[in-house]
Order: C-alpha cells, then sequence, then structure tokens
C-alpha cells in the first residue's frame, strides 16, 4: 500500500480485475443454495439449469447474439485453443484444406496452440504488422490461400491495447469463405461488439478481465461452424466442451456481463480521457523520452503502454510496487530468461527499448487522484533511474 493514499493503486486490470462485489454476491447464492447439477431433472437440478441459461442470455445479450451459440469454457485460454484446434483438426479429417492464419501479436493461447498445430503439419501464416499495432487488411488479403481454413486476429491487444479492424477483416474472410476467429478477450464488456452484424463465426471471451472471477470464459460459435470437440464426456453444453459446468464461476461471469452492459462506452470514455491527460502529466514530468508503444488513437481507453529508453521497465515496476502502484512490464517472463515482448518487437521495436516499457491498464477503480499521484512517483523513478544509468 501507498503511504499517501494508504491504499494499492492496481493499474494492470488487462491481467485480471478485481471481482465486482454484486458478482460476489452471485456467486455465493450459487455455492450455498443452487448448488444442484443443471443436467439432473429433479428440481434442485433444474434450479441450476435457470441459473446457467440466465447466465448464457446475460453473456450473449452483450455480444448482442443468441444464447444458443455460446459454449461455456474454463477462461479465454480454452476459448482460443478449442477455436484453433478444433476447426483445424476437423478440416483436415473433412479434408477441406490445412492452412491458419494468425497475426504476430497474438495472446500465447493463439500463439502456441498455433505452433502446435505446425508441429502437427499445419501450415500457419503470421501476418506482418506496421509500428501502429494494427494489421492492414491488404495484408490478409494477399495471405488467403486455397487451402486456407481459418484465420484467426484478435480484437484488442493485451499489451498495447490497439484495436484492431475486424469488420474489414472478417468481410475479406466471407468474401474467401474462410472461417473468422477473434480473441476478444480483452475488448468484450469495454467495446461493442455484435455477432451478429459482424463478419465473424468464433468469439472468444473471458471472465476475470471484466469484474468477474477466474477460470471461466466461453466461445461464441455461428451454428454453422464446424468444429471438432477438444474434450470428451458426459456432453454437457452440446459436447461442444463438455464436464460440468463451472456454475459459481458461470453465474458470477453472467452477472459481470450485466453490469458492464449498464457501462458499456461510457466507461471506455472515460478511462480514454484519464489516460490522455495522465499521458500529458507524464510527458510534462519525466526528462528525456517518452515513447507511446502502438496506435494512441485507436487504441481501448483504458491502455497505455510506454517506453522510457535507458531505463528497465521491471526496475520500474519493482520501485512503483513499492509506492503501492501495480503496473506490468512489456515483457513477458518466462523462467529465468528475459525474452523482449513479442508483441513489441512485432511492432518494430528493439529488444532494448522493448525491455524499457511499461503497461498501464486502467479500471473502473481509477481516478484523477491516483494518476496524479502516479505520474509524482513514475517520474521521480524515471529520472532517477536515468541519472543513474548515463
Ligand atoms: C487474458 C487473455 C486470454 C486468456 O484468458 P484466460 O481466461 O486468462 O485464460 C486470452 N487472450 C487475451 C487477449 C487475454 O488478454
Amino acid at each position: 500500500m501507498n503511504r499517501e493514499l494508504n491504499r494499492l493503486i492496481y493499474l494492470d486490470h488487462s491481467a485480471t480485475t478485481p471481482v465486482d462485489p454484486g458478482v460476489i454476491k452471485t456467486m455465493n447464492h450459487v455455492l450455498e443454495q443452487a448448488w444442484g447439477n443443471p443436467s439432473s431433472l429433479y428440481g434442485k437440478g433444474r434450479e441450476a439449469k435457470i441459473v446457467l441459461e440466465n447466465a448464457r442470455e446475460k453473456i450473449a445479450s452483450l455480444l448482442h447474439g443468441t444464447p444458443e451459440n455460446l459454449f461455456f469454457t474454463s477462461g479465454g485460454t480454452e476459448a482460443d485453443n478449442l477455436a484453433l484446434f478444433g476447426v483445424m483438426r476437423c478440416a483436415r479429417r473433412e479434408n477441406r484444406g490445412n492452412h491458419l492464419v494468425i497475426s504476430p501479436i497474438e495472446h500465447s493461447a493463439i500463439n502456441k496452440a498455433a505452433h502446435t498445430l505446425e508441429t502437427e503439419g499445419f501450415r500457419v501464416t503470421r501476418l506482418p504488422i506496421n509500428e501502429t499495432g494494427i494489421i492492414d487488411p491488404e495484408k490478409l488479403r494477399v495471405a488467403i490461400e486455397d487451402d486456407t481454413v481459418l484465420v484467426s486476429v484478435m480484437y484488442v491487444n493485451n499489451e498495447i491495447g490497439t484495436i484492431q479492424p475486424i469488420e474489414e477483416l472478417g468481410a475479406i474472410c466471407r468474401s474467401r469463405e474462410v472461417l473468422f476467429h477473434t480473441d476478444a478477450v480483452q475488448s468484450f464488456g469495454k467495446l461493442d461488439l455484435n455477432v451478429t452484424e459482424l463478419p465473424v463465426d468464433l468469439v472468444s471471451i473471458s471472465s476475470h478481465k471484466i469484474y468477474g472471477p477466474k477460470g471461466v470464459g466461453a466461445i461464441y460459435l455461428r451454428p454453422e461452424v464446424p468444429i471438432d470437440p477438444v474434450t470428451q464426456g458426459g456432453g454437457q453444453e452440446k459436447n461442444i466442451r463438455t464436464g460440468t459446468e463451472n456454475m459459481p464461476g458461470i453465474a458470477g461471469f453472467g452477472e459481470a456481463a450485466a453490469i458492464c452492459a449498464q457501462e458499456i462506452g461510457q466507461e471506455n470514455n472515460r478511462l480514454e480521457n484519464l489516460r490522455n491527460r495522465f499521458l500529458s502529466w507524464i510527458r510534462e514530468a519525466v526528462h528525456g523520452e517518452v515513447l507511446v508503444n502502438g496506435d494512441l488513437t485507436r487504441r481501448l481507453g483504458a491502455n497505455l503502454n510506454l517506453a522510457f529508453p535507458g531505463i528497465e521497465g521491471e526496475s520500474l515496476l519493482l520501485a512503483l510496487d513499492l509506492d503501492g502502484i501495480a503496473v506490468s512490464t512489456g515483457s513477458a517472463c518466462s523462467s529465468g530468461s528475459t525474452k523482449p515482448s513479442h508483441v513489441l518487437t512485432a511492432i518494430g521495436r528493439d529488444p532494448e527499448t522493448a525491455h524499457s516499457s511499461i503497461r498501464i491498464t486502467l479500471g473502473r477503480s481509477t481516478t484523477e487522484e491516483d494518476l496524479q499521484y502516479v505520474t509524482d512517483r513514475l517520474a521521480y523513478h524515471v529520472n532517477r533511474l536515468r541519472e543513474f544509468a548515463f
């Protein structure tokens, strides 16, 4: 906790969000009362089934889709894996093609699944991207081949917050009769996404990025999408994702979606305004270079990803932690060796600049007062670390 405000200033909402008190209440009701198995036919089962279908309706409604097309999973990761493995393996079984196209800035749930598919003999193309962090639809047009089955491009990037032109990308896929998947984990509940109007066939979403519990997510599937399940069992979720449903999680996810529905768009605008002011304060207070990673306008309101050339993002993160401020680095650490972020390198940052980056993601609790305090501490540390470095 910080000394001045006497509480944690949490600025890592793209990693996870605190669970909303209304969500906790809903989950407690399921744990204490509606604990039946929704597949059971007697009253206690039917009570649980109602909870399950209520949650499905609330979430599908936030996507402007029909509840019958929404399938619960254990999170965004499983939804992404199911989209790639399920669609590609089904296509191979039916001899419909062997080629997958993804963006170079996908979450590891897509990236690593694509890598596994490569080891199984599928062909994967990673689209080029420039310093804006936004895919040029023309690049997709030329990447699609006769045996392309699926294109997967995320709606909003989790590191730099850039918003991809999914409508154009999806339209290109439609015109070539290729399936289009989007990982909408970072945009869901924040930006409007209309699965009925947009040319998207599969959409991944997750609960814990929208003030719901962890370990639950969903995939939205257009009914005609040919997909093989990855799991086998009792046949729940129409066999798309079998296994007894995570009922408290699903109910919490539904409540979290209902709360987002009341503030969608509005909250994104509030955070965008706050973020822009915050950036101007930082630019005033910090001596020397401050670089914004990725396009600043076609970007989620909550996201700021900055490089401070000459300093280590990780040193800055740890210094801010002692001040009671939680941010993250642009680079993902993997057991001992710190590889620069694949997103930052894809948009043309050299490894050193990538390592000098931090990601700040605002959320519901973020106030102007918080960001003034963060500006002071951030500038103090950057200026101090820079003096030290030269
Ligand atoms: C968090 C995240 C995921 C993974 O979701 P989990 O529910 O944590 O498994 C996938 N894609 C993106 C873009 C994310 O931000």
